[in-house]
């Protein structure tokens, strides 16, 4: 089989920003979800390096962050022999088709797009060229590697209409069938808080919980975590309803002791500190496996870096063939 035939449902493409080590709201949120897709569809998982220079000042540690991401989603179960899995930038042909893309583009689409505003908020001093692109990048992505379809949660479904509209402009203006569009694979992406309770988990933030930490580093971050703040002492009943830790609960402890949290919190029977241990222990437990499995690769660096060169490798295959069909197309010399 080559890598450019599809062998299971259909292609699914998603990248990810090299943010170094992985925190349970990456795990929850998107890599537990690139591990069970494998099981139906043929994946391409992308590490997007070049989108990142679009907001990082210093790339000093650009390449331990590649690095360090590609571990925690080899460690977290994604099967680089079934998957591809590549850096964004090893892969040049994104750029060409970026150009092209562009080209079809109008400049006001991209100014209106509701997360161009929020990053031109964020950093008014570096709105750059490349993040009035990043659009047209992302669909580059999608499409160089003929993607049928895009995990995407509903904040991101007009990222995803944007590709599509930019491939049905590109079809029609070169009248060709080159570029296929991207099916919306609606995806519930729990939205995980982090330790402060009040805001999405983020390093950025440091309220994170890093998947690598040990064991006791993992205790210590729970012990940190804010809960019901209506409930000042050991006596007072809580609200687990209004509770981080129990969100998280329901994630990783049973159901008998999530039962049980639900009931003793509400009347004092079980005390934070208690129930932060238990919650502490469970996360650990199911996190040891990946730990182990992480410290077994990072023994060896250069088995994650040929990963991503044979996927890299693979992805470029495809990449050229596609480019070869769109400059055809066009009519490119
Ligand atoms: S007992 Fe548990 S669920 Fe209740 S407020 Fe404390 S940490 Fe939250």
């Amino acid at each position: 089989m080559t890598p450019t035939e599809k062998t299971k449902k259909g292609r699914v493409f998603s990248g990810a920003r090299p943010t170094g080590r992985q925190h349970l709201g990456n795990y929850l949120g998107a890599i537990q979800n690139y591990v069970a897709l494998q099981d139906e569809y043929d994946c391409v998982y992308c590490i997007v390096d070049l989108h990142a220079l679009t907001t990082v000042e210093s790339t000093e540690n650009l390449r331990q962050n590649v690095y360090e991401m590609a571990l925690d989603w080899l460690a977290a179960g994604i099967r680089p022999e079934e998957s591809i899995v590549f850096v964004q930038s090893q892969v040049p042909e994104v750029t060409e088709l970026h150009t092209i893309l562009s080209m079809v583009t109008p400049l006001g689409k991209l100014t209106d797009l509701p997360t161009f505003k929020e990053k031109a908020r964020q950093q008014p001093h570096n709105i750059n060229y490349g993040l009035v692109g990043y659009p047209v990048l992302m669909t580059a992505d999608i499409a160089l590697y003929k993607a049928d379809a895009v995990p995407v949660g509903v904040d991101q479904a007009p990222h995803l209409e944007f590709a599509r509209e930019t491939v049905r402009s590109f079809n029609f203006r070169y009248k060709a069938n080159v570029l296929i569009e991207p099916q919306m694979k609606a995806t519930e992406f729990p939205k995980v808080l982090g330790i402060d309770g009040q805001q999405k988990m983020s390093k950025s933030l440091d309220n994170h919980i890093e998947l690598a930490a040990t064991p006791e580093q993992t205790m210590a971050r729970v012990m940190q975590m804010v809960t019901d703040p209506a409930r000042m002492r050991r006596s007072d009943p809580g609200n687990p309803d209004v509770c981080n830790v129990f969100s998280l609960h329901k994630m990783f402890s049973s159901a008998d002791e999530v039962a049980m949290v639900d009931i003793e919190c509400r009347k004092a029977g079980i005390g934070c500190v208690q129930c932060k241990q238990l919650f502490a222990r469970n996360l650990n437990q199911h996190l040891e496996p990946f730990r182990l499995r992480r410290n077994e690769l990072d023994r060896n660096p250069e088995q994650v870096w040929d990963v991503l060169r044979k996927g890299q490798q693979r992805a470029q295959t495809i990449a050229r063939k596609t480019m070869g069909e769109v400059r055809e197309a066009i009519g490119l010399p």
